[in-house]
């Protein structure tokens, strides 16, 4: 097929840090452009189009009917269930991106009784082969031992319903170090996403953690 069917990915992101870049969010490549070079040009050149295919920087598929496909495939899997809890609202930091509205209240005793009733429930119907939980803050980690829990009470009874459990966490990172030595095993925590705001010192900046030497940054 001509290179001329193809068309440049909706994924790419355009990046400069001191050069040019382009991150496919997607497929998480990243493409280092010498000076003058673009993604057109790259094309040209019949190997270097192979390695942008491949790695999602161009492409011959309608990738909005991809997504409209998965959402709504998605919306009508009575198999699978997905809930994303925000555990707390507090934070150890302070981003000036930041959209939370900190407080120190928590995920109630009574609410969490609630979801796992909700969750009984919905096995109970017989559907659900697939259950995932992304576990979110705030921070969720100044609140890791009652994950533990809800996850040990969650991981019972997907186990009773003979139910796959899975997770995943959204974390800053900081308090990962302290948590208990099986935290990720125990909770079934496949996949950690971790911020990184840049450079060491940016980071820290943004961070606002008030000091320059914090270690935060160099135990992530
Ligand atoms: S780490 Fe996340 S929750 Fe905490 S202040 Fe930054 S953006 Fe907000």
């Amino acid at each position: 097929m001509d290179s001329l069917d193809f068309i440049e990915s909706s994924y790419n992101i355009p990046l400069n840090y001191e050069r040019e870049y382009i991150y496919n969010t997607k497929s998480g490549s990243l493409l280092r452009l010498d000076s003058g070079e673009t993604l057109a040009k790259l094309c040209e050149d019949e190997k270097t189009f192979d390695y942008l295919l491949d790695n999602g920087f161009v492409t011959n598929v309608d990738e909005r009917a991809g997504l409209r496909f998965k959402h709504c495939t998605a919306q009508n899997d009575q198999t699978y269930l997905h809930f994303t809890i925000f555990i707390t609202l507090d934070c150890n930091f302070n981003c000036y991106y930041c959209y939370e509205h900190k407080t120190q209240k928590t995920l109630s005793n009574s609410n969490i009784d609630k979801l796992l009733s909700y969750i009984e429930k919905e096995y109970g119907k017989g559907k659900i082969k697939r259950l995932h939980i992304t576990w979110m803050g705030g921070e969720p980690l100044l609140e890791h031992k009652k994950i533990v829990s809800i996850s040990s009470r969650i991981i019972t009874l997907s186990k009773n319903y003979s139910v796959r459990y899975t997770a995943s966490l959204v974390t800053n990172g900081f308090f990962l170090a302290t948590c208990e030595s099986n935290f990720i095993s125990s909770t079934q925590i496949n996949e950690i996403q971790l911020t990184f705001d840049g450079p060491e010192n940016y980071h820290n900046i943004v961070k606002n953690t008030h000091n320059p030497n914090d270690p935060h940054f160099q135990e992530l």
